[in-house]
């Protein structure tokens, strides 16, 4: 049962003690389930007073009072936001209008005439404490519901800043608290960028549960690492960060960046499970990069990008000459757009040969940049930068094109059993539109599709087996062939190959180069050799220079080549003349 508070403001008791007496009464049922505590001030000083001790639900006022009189009182009242939905009833002989007026313009809520009299008393104290319970209901619900959107808005917060899986604080929080500390101008700040190594083959072995339990593990590890005072936050997939604050000794940064590495030298546990994995780190320090977080942050993600091409397990600093590579890179990236545009790119080929007579069966496709300036820009230098572009799409796209092109013009030309390889990065093979390109460029082109071979390699198909497996069916059932290009360098995961619906093999160029002088080459060879054969697919050998390796690989009882010994790749004019000179079936000798 709740209790209403009733103030009395008048300067003779007597006038309190009537209305008490004919208030407190069981006849005047007021609001049901309240008591009622009565409160007397004899004056408007008096009243002001001990409003914090009377904390009035109604006040009845008199209005003339010596001193601050009840329209003054009432006018001060309702401007003090604690007590200003505090009804009051004005308490009046006077019952003009005017004095009416007055009472309602000084903020008055009601009012009663004297002499009093008891229904009216009654009618107009319950109706006033009506209104002051739904206020107070009211008032009540609101604060629930604040402290609801409040906490409701803590824990997306929350959410938002902590990564749910290894409870570290998220990217979000990172870049937040990375934000803050460079508008401080912190000048000793480094961030630390670190990316585990082949992750996603975790994954693919073992399961995604397997993987995050994985990842849980590598934060723990990880945390151990954090100095006092410092953050590390989960970034993405397998990627974290740590941002150093007081990072004055560039040497004891690195040190401590080798220790972190050093923390990946056992192998986690998880289950039964021993998994071995490395990681590699950028660092960059805030004083040699720009004072932004993003810049910072770009910083240490390009160091550890070239950590990566460093090898499994390495960390590298980001400085100058790092950066005039990334300022390269965007002027490459440029250049590309504009290449695009421009139409620079060309398709050389290469023929490809049966072993045993030399003869031509097919060519590869192998895109070269016609740089306005550069000359002819072999794709090495530009390819790795269109495949982090979104331009590898329409460029894949365009060297497909004009591939098929040809080669439907070769067929018509007299030389209709000859194929065409080309080569699909990882970003084209797995970009929506594959499918309607293929379908668009054979139907464009009228090329057989038995004629044409895409080349994939085991990076591409590894990160996500099961939906590459599902496209390249989509592939075979269009009676296109699929390869695995530089085959035995990648992952190279022989339990998945088998599962893979592919035609041929490509043994990387590495293994052939040497393949006379090295046993160890020579091994691989006749591995991947056997495993075409137990699987039934074709093996092309790749990069060979030298009579002696072509002896070897014949007597190993490969079937098809490639390289600098038979030919270069040439352009389309060319290759035109060679395919006059020699046909097919008659064997092409040294060309290059
Ligand atoms: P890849 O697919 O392994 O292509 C074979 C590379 O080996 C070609 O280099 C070719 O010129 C070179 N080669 C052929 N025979 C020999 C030889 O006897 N000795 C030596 N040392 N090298 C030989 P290229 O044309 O510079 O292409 C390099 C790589 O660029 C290709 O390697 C391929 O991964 C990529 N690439 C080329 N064209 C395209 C394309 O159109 N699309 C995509 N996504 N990648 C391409
Ligand atoms: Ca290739
Ligand atoms: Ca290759």
């Amino acid at each position: 049962m709740s209790s209403f508070s009733l103030l009395v403001v008048d300067d003779q008791p007597a006038n309190f003690d009537v209305i008490e007496a004919l208030l407190d009464s069981p006849r005047s049922r007021l609001e049901p389930d309240h008591t009622y505590e009565f409160h007397y001030a004899n004056g408007g000083q008096s009243a002001l007073d001990g409003l914090a001790f009377t904390r009035p639900d109604l006040i009845l006022l008199d209005v003339m009072m010596p001193g601050i009189d009840g329209l003054e009182l009432c006018r001060r009242l309702k401007a003090m936001p604690e007590w200003s939905s505090v009804p009051i009833i004005m308490v009046t002989a006077l019952d003009s209008k005017q004095d009416l007026a007055r009472c309602l313009d000084a903020g008055a809520d009601d009012f009663i005439s004297k002499p009093i009299n008891r229904a009216e008393l009654v009618a107009r104290t319950r109706s006033m404490l009506r209104i002051r319970r739904q206020y107070l209901q009211l008032k009540d619900f609101n604060t629930r519901l604040e402290g609801l959107v409040n906490e409701r808005t803590a824990q997306l917060q929350r959410l938002l800043f902590v990564d749910t899986l290894t409870k570290l604080p998220s990217r979000a929080f990172l870049m937040q608290e990375l934000a803050a500390a460079c508008q401080d101008d912190h000048p000793q700040l480094a961030v630390a960028y670190l990316d585990c190594d082949a992750f996603k083959r975790v994954n693919g072995a073992f399961g995604h549960a397997v993987g995050d339990q994985l990842l849980v593990a590598i934060a723990e590890r990880l945390r151990g690492q954090l100095r006092p005072g410092d953050l590390l936050a989960r970034m993405g997939e397998d990627e974290f960060c740590f941002v150093l604050f007081h990072a004055f000794d560039p040497e004891a940064i690195e040190r401590w960046v080798e220790a972190t590495l050093e923390t990946f030298l056992s192998p986690f546990i998880i289950g039964a499970l021993q998994i071995p994995i490395t990681a590699c780190v950028g660092l960059a320090v805030g004083m040699q990069v720009s004072s932004s977080a993003e810049a910072i942050l770009q910083a240490a993600d390009t160091a550890m990008y070239k950590a990566k091409q460093q090898g499994k397990g390495s960390y590298k600093v980001f400085d100058t000459a790092l950066h005039l590579a990334t300022l390269d890179r965007l002027i490459l990236e440029t250049d590309l757009h504009r290449a695009l545009e421009r139409d620079e790119f060309v398709n050389y080929y290469q023929p490809i040969v049966r072993i045993s007579s030399r003869e031509i069966v097919g060519f590869e496709a192998l895109v070269r940049w016609r740089h306005p300036s550069r000359g002819l820009v072999s794709p090495d230098a530009f390819i790795p930068c269109l495949e982090d572009s979104s331009l590898v799409v329409p460029a894949g796209r365009l060297i497909l094109r004009r591939a098929c092109q040809q080669l439907r013009l070769w067929h018509e030309q007299g030389w209709p059993g000859l194929t065409m390889s080309v080569n699909l990065s990882a970003q084209q093979f797995g970009s929506k539109s594959l499918l309607n390109d293929i379908d668009d460029i054979l139907a464009e082109t009228g090329l057989n599709p038995v004629s044409l071979k895409l080349e994939i390699t085991e990076t591409a198909v590894m990160g996500d087996p099961e939906a590459a497996t599902l496209l390249m069916e989509k592939i075979r059932q269009r009676n296109i062939q699929l390869s695995i290009d530089d085959f035995g360098t990648g992952y190279s995961s022989l339990y998945y190959l088998h599962r893979f619906p592919i035609d041929n093999l490509k043994i990387d160029r590495s293994f052939v180069d040497q393949v006379e002088h090295s046993s160890r080459n020579q091994k691989i060879v006749e591995t991947i050799l056997t495993l075409g054969k137990e699987l039934g697919l074709a093996v092309i050998a790749e990069g060979i220079e030298t009579e002696q390796q072509l002896a070897l690989l014949k007597g190993l009882d490969c079937e098809f080549g490639q390289g600098f010994l038979f030919s270069c790749p040439l352009p389309p004019a060319e290759i035109d003349l060679l395919l006059k000179a020699t046909g097919t079936g008659r064997p092409l000798i040294q060309l290059c």
